[in-house]
């Protein structure tokens, strides 16, 4: 058996299939004949489009025009009769292997590409270096995984996901992940909680341990694997499967019932979401509106930045259909664990202490006044709230409130309309922000408190890395007092305050924050219903005193310890 953190729950049972960005060694080999090699290169050129063909009819049909383009353009690059020619005289005049020569090919082009001071070249830079990848792994007769046109159930097994891999694969097909680094608030975590499919991530090197076709079953709240298990094994996780999904079906019952304490006090239960994809689980959920909106999805997945235009209807499709509850729409999280290759980041000793968020937006105003005026124009189809990320000093969010004063009075100069009344907020993710709650709180509608970074920040802990991820704690009282001190700012000042990192939705954290007098927890929208039902159990008053006795402790062991006795 092999253990590692539990990400998503549930349980699965399946097929084993070994997804890695492998490495290709393009080595320089004798060669037998010039023609052996130009049937080489031909037969994988010739696999090539027809997967990347059905990929594309796949993506159109489940994904859209948009991102069906983008295979389109591989295809154009396979049919480029200057690329095929030149490999091919290359291989003939100086007798090299098909892979070293279609190698040297592509560097070349994408050379000349990059060095274009043109964005539109630079883009197909991007997509031969793709596409290459592709063909070369055909040459050298290895399997192309293809998340988007998975045919049969599986369950994936990766050294880590990226969100461009989760938002790309046929949910239909995925059974679970199961990945060799990372930790519950990686955004591979994050994704296998909004696409509601089970999940362990840092479990090392089970990619080493497992092969394709084993056959694997799992429990993502155990975090435990088990690979080719006996009969009576696999019984046993079907049987904990079946329940499972008879609890899942039980929490149903919750739908329509208020998010209310045993004595009274009522909360606001949000989802948080990726793309306008999620909002099915959010309806499934019954969430009371959106917490976090991770608009960097939208720009994700594709090869250049999206338009006012796009982005205005991912915006107005989520506002319209949560309308008339509130979506909380956070501008551009960008850097960290998540890049955008089209914007070309240098790369940075410590990418979460770098060129990220709101540093990148004010940075770069174009793009970020883009992506406002999107949000202010689509603000009048429902209840539109704004939240920056990564504020870590009052001037940042005076300069990014600026920008948006200035997006608004361009719509009023061009007679557009939007929604006056927008409430405009931002994270508390950085610890000198909650430190300063009290000024920061005179100037925004909302606090809402991002965890998963104030975490990795406040104890100085990678929320990637798994070796230290023991030192990762939830139950930090360091980390339980800045929330405390957040909340109270912000209620002497008379805003609300929300959580929208993954603490929010545990189990063993929700009393202490209903006691804290946390306004509105965000969450996957998996864990909505199971904190609606543990809310409705537990008295404010109690919660209060069990908030009061948290931060007089010393030990996360402790504080942990205690809210497991506390729930039993
Ligand atoms: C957070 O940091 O808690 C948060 C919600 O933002 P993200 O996980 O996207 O960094
Ligand atoms: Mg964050």
């Amino acid at each position: 058996m092999y253990t590692g953190t539990s990400a998503s729950p549930g349980i699965a049972l399946g097929k084993a299939l070994i997804y890695e960005h492998e490495e290709l060694v393009i080595e320089k080999k004798e060669i037998n004949s010039i023609e052996e090699e130009n049937n080489r290169f031909d037969k994988a050129l010739e696999i090539s489009k027809k997967e990347l063909q059905e990929v594309k009819e796949k993506a159109l049909k489940e994904l859209g025009e948009e991102k069906a383009q983008i295979f389109e353009a591989h295809l154009m690059v396979l049919d480029d009769p200057e690329l095929i020619n030149s490999t091919k005289s290359k291989i003939k005049s100086e007798n090299l292997n098909a892979e070293f020569a279609f190698k040297g090919v592509i560097n070349q082009f994408i050379g000349i590409f990059e060095a274009m001071d043109n964005e539109y070249m630079k883009e197909r830079a991007a997509d031969i270096k793709d596409v290459s990848g592709r063909v070369l792994r055909h040459i050298l007769g290895k399997t192309v995984v293809d998340l988007a046109g998975l045919e049969e159930e599986v369950i994936i097994i990766a050294p880590d996901l990226t969100p461009s891999d989760t938002a790309t694969m046929n949910k239909e097909k995925v059974l679970g992940f199961l990945t060799d680094i990372g930790g519950r608030t990686s955004h591979s975590a994050i994704m296998a909680r909004s696409l509601e499919v089970p999940a362990i991530v840092g479990l090392k090197d089970i990619t080493k341990k497992v092969e394709n076709g084993d056959f694997v079953v799992f429990n993502g709240d155990t975090g435990e694997v088990m690979v080719n298990p006996d009969t009576e094994t696999k019984e046993k996780y079907q049987s904990l499967k079946d329940n499972y999904d008879n609890m899942k079906k039980d929490l149903k019952e919750l739908i329509g019932k208020e998010s209310i304490s045993a004595d009274g006090r009522k909360v606001e239960l949000a989802g948080n979401i990726g793309t306008p994809n999620d909002i099915e689980g959010l309806e499934n959920n019954d969430a009371e509106g959106v917490g976090l909106y991770r608009t960097e999805f939208i720009y994700m997945n594709r090869d250049k930045l999206p338009t006012e235009d796009e982005q205005f209807e991912s915006y107005k499709e989520v506002l319209e259909a949560m309308n008339p509850n509130p979506v909380v729409i956070r501008t551009l999280d960008i850097g960290g664990d998540k890049n955008l290759p089209y914007l070309e980041f240098e790369k940075e000793m410590n990418p979460f202490l770098g060129y990220r968020a709101i540093r990148l937006c004010l940075d770069k105003k174009d793009i970020f006044i883009t992506q406002l005026r999107a949000l202010m124009r689509a603000s009048k189809y429902g209840k539109l709230r704004i939240m920056f990320p990564m504020i870590s000093s009052l001037e940042e969010l005076l300069e990014a409130k600026e920008v948006l004063e200035g997006v608004k009075s361009d719509l009023d100069a061009e007679n557009i309309e939007y929604d006056k009344d927008v409430e405009v907020g931002i994270m508390i993710e950085i610890p000198a922000a909650a430190i300063m709650s009290d000024i920061l709180a005179k100037h925004v509608d909302f606090f809402s408190i991002g965890t998963n970074d104030l975490i990795q920040y406040t104890t100085a802990v990678d929320r990637m890395n798994e070796k230290i991820h023991h030192l990762y704690s939830f139950f930090h009282p360091g980390v339980l007092r800045l929330i405390k001190m957040t909340i109270d700012n912000g209620h002497k000042e008379g805003i609300w305050v929300g959580m929208c990192g993954e603490m929010a939705g545990d189990r063993k954290i929700i009393p202490i924050l209903l006691g804290m007098g946390l306004d509105e927890f965000s969450m996957s929208p998996i864990s909505i219903l199971p904190a609606r039902k543990l809310i409705r159990s537990l008295k404010y008053e109690e919660a209060k005193r069990i908030a009061h006795t948290v931060v007089t402790m010393g030990k996360s062991e402790d504080i942990e310890k205690y809210m497991s006795e506390v729930l039993d």
